[in-house]
């Protein structure tokens, strides 16, 4: 086709001339398909840019062909006049739409997450207005005079309109780019700036040098970059599940959010992820991970997109209550049928929660916190919790306890204070019992009855354990407590850090660090439900209990605890629990069962603690009772160090009268 331009024509110096274009036109075609081509048969991020950018690419290969046409048309003998002018109008209008929407594209990426401001619109329909006005007057010219025939000042005059606009469109969305940088990523903004300025320099060259026209050549290069750097489906993609990622995520939330959108937010995540995980390794993780995304995704609706947020957790955000309710009503029973995991059918549960975006809250980041606190305070749900104001609340106080407790392990601010075991025998203090404090700047003082358990949870409770040892193990060296009458310290154990692999050697060495004999400290551990953890619970016990330590059963009365755990568990003492007390002091009911209990456990060899006395009363009616030790205000509150050692010092015989 080339080679007929240049065969048929007259002046061999034109013809090269248009070949020249043409083959930039040529390649500019080249480029952009392919890049076309890619971009469809590759997987899409989701959002305005995406067809915004889908528009720019067809765009720069309609112009680069419209002017490819009209080069060649114009070089072909023969060719009508009226067909030469059209194609050249037409390849105007091309042109400087593309300009146009680039500027579109560029307010786009700029305001990515926010509301695109009334003015940018503004400046789109006056570029557009312009750029209509200069290609009618082109082609009234056009057909006016015929292509080679036009005045050059009217030449000049439309083309500085038509690619004046095309300047003004540049120059606006560099402008843009630069004035909004602290909003833009530095990809993007080297994006915008490479498009506008490479475009400015190909307009110059094509206005002021007119042998060489570039500009179809230079969108196209700049149309590759963004799609190369700025339209990577793999940024936004999640490449285990396929969903679409956390980034992803945060992007169209808060696009949503900016743009005060109201959005209902699924979330939801799989329960037995650490069993699954420990069971069948990383790859049967994958396995399920991918499973449940499939499965989400075979119920979501034209528009919907599943995000993953982190490990089994996903989302998907709806615009209406109503395309919510019917995601809803589809995604009852999506676990009923068991996942093959290594050949073996494992069955899913999950929880799941909805949340009215900005009616409950307006933050992202709170949504993960939810499924947390969720996931911690009910038991598995089948259905879909609707959140609440106060559930939102929980959770994000759950988070500052979260950090708190963080802080206090970097900080290593964490207390121990002691409260005294009173002996019945011996009508001393013979023992006493560690229990951690912990204060926070911001939030006070933070109840170990709150902390513990979301330590336990996030897994922090190692740590806090390790603390709370080495403290009780340098106050009983430091301060000789043996010396004053101290036979043992009472140190809280839950179950979490009691079933960790470490957990004797890491006792032993503290132990063996601060020269403290075994028989010194006595481990309390609260009873557990779990039956899961009971065969496990009781080989870790029996380990603790032949390696010389003595075992306490904490919150006896709470719980679960039958006698068959008393009969299986290697406990040397049990701690009846204050409300148990307390009910034995003011209910009579109470008063046969746990008459009948305690010979029970003093058959098996145990002492008996009453935890929770608070008067002399009480002191009286559970000496008569049977019990061996009496932990309570009565006697002391639990006090830091320093006021112990005073306790103990001052009241080393003291009676019980
Ligand atoms: P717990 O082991 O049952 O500890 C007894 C709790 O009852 C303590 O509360 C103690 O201050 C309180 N108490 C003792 N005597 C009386 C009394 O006469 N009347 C009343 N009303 N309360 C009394 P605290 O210190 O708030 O501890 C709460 C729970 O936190 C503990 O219950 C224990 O389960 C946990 N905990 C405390 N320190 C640790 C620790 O170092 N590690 C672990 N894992 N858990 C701990
Ligand atoms: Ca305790
Ligand atoms: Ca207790």
């Amino acid at each position: 086709m080339l080679n007929n331009v240049l065969l048929i024509g007259g002046d061999y110096q034109v013809k090269l001339q248009n070949f020249i274009y043409a083959s930039f036109d040529l390649c500019a075609i080249i480029l952009s398909v392919v890049v076309l081509i890619n971009y469809i048969v590759s997987k899409k991020i989701h959002g305005r840019t995406t067809h915004l950018f889908l528009t720019l690419a067809i765009c720069t290969i309609v112009s680069s062909v419209l002017d490819c046409t009209a080069v060649i048309a114009l070089s072909v003998t023969g060719c009508p006049v009226w067909l030469g002018n059209l194609l050249v109008a037409i390849n105007y209008l091309g042109y400087n739409v593309t300009g146009v929407v680039f500027v579109v594209y560029a307010v786009a990426v700029i305001y990515d997450n926010a509301r695109i401001p009334r003015w940018c619109y503004a400046v789109a329909n006056v570029l557009f207005v312009m750029t209509v006005a200069g290609v009618i007057f082109a082609t009234v010219c056009l057909f006016n005079y015929g292509y080679r025939a036009v005045p050059t000042n009217l030449k000049y005059a439309y083309e500085g309109i038509i690619y004046g606009s095309q300047f003004i469109a540049l120059a606006f969305s560099l402008s843009l780019g630069i004035l909004q940088r602290k909003k833009l990523s530095k990809t993007r903004q080297l994006n915008i700036y490479f498009f506008a300025i490479l475009n400015i320099i190909a307009i110059l060259i094509q206005f002021l040098v007119r042998r060489i026209q570039l500009s179809n050549f230079a969108l196209a290069i700049a149309v590759m970059l963004i799609y190369v750097t700025l339209q990577r489906p793999e940024d936004e993609l999640d490449a285990t599940s396929g969903a679409f990622n956390a980034r992803s995520f945060n992007r169209r939330g808060n696009m949503r959010i900016s743009a005060n959108q109201h959005f209902f937010l699924f979330a939801m995540e799989v329960n037995n992820m650490t069993v699954i995980n420990s069971s069948f390794g990383l790859n049967g993780g994958n396995q399920v991970i991918k499973e449940v995304a499939d499965r989400l995704r075979a119920l979501l609706k034209k528009g919907q997109y599943l995000y993953r947020l982190s490990g089994v957790r996903f989302a998907v955000m709806f615009n209406t209550f109503e395309e919510y309710q019917s995601f809803a009503a589809r995604y009852a029973g999506v676990f009923d049928k068991p996942v093959s995991v290594a050949n073996t059918e494992v069955h899913l549960t999950a929880i799941a929660c909805v949340i009215d975006f900005p009616e409950v809250t307006n933050k992202l980041s709170e949504v993960e916190d939810l499924i947390r606190y969720y996931r911690n305070s009910i038991n598995v749900s089948e259905d879909i919790i609707i959140a609440d104001a106060n559930a939102i609340e929980k959770a994000r106080r759950r988070e500052l306890v979260d950090f708190a407790i963080q802080k206090a392990i970097n900080n290593k601010s964490f207390e121990v204070y002691y409260q005294p075991i009173f002996c019945v025998t011996d009508n001393t203090f013979s023992g006493c019992e560690a229990l951690i404090r912990l204060k926070d700047d911001e939030l006070g003082f933070i109840s170990p009855d709150e902390f513990i358990p979301i330590a336990e949870q996030n897994g922090k409770i190692i740590e806090v354990g390790r603390f709370v040892i080495e403290h009780v193990c340098s106050f009983i060296k430091g301060r000789e407590l043996a010396k004053l009458g101290i036979r043992f310290v009472d140190i809280n154990l839950s179950v979490i850090q009691c079933m960790h692999p470490e957990i004797i050697s890491d006792i032993e060495q503290t132990l063996k660090k601060y020269d403290v004999p075994r028989s010194m400290v006595n481990l309390e551990i609260t009873e557990t439900a779990s039956a899961q953890s009971y065969a496990m619970l009781q080989t870790k016990l029996n380990e603790l209990h032949s390696n010389g330590f003595t075992i306490s059963l904490d919150d006896f009365g709470t719980g679960f605890a039958s006698v068959e755990y008393l009969i299986n568990f290697p406990f040397d003492v049990v701690k009846l629990d204050k409300s148990l007390v307390w009910a034995y002091m003011s209910t009579k009911k109470y008063e046969p069962i746990l008459q009948h209990y305690m010979p029970m456990l003093h058959s098996l060899g145990t002492k008996i603690v009453a935890e929770g006395v608070e008067t002399k009363q009480m002191v009286d009616a559970l000496v008569a009772l049977g019990c061996d030790y009496l932990q309570g205000y009565y006697y002391s509150k639990h006090i830091p160090e320093e006021q112990f050692i005073q306790f103990v010092t001052n009241n080393g015989d003291v009676k019980t009268a």
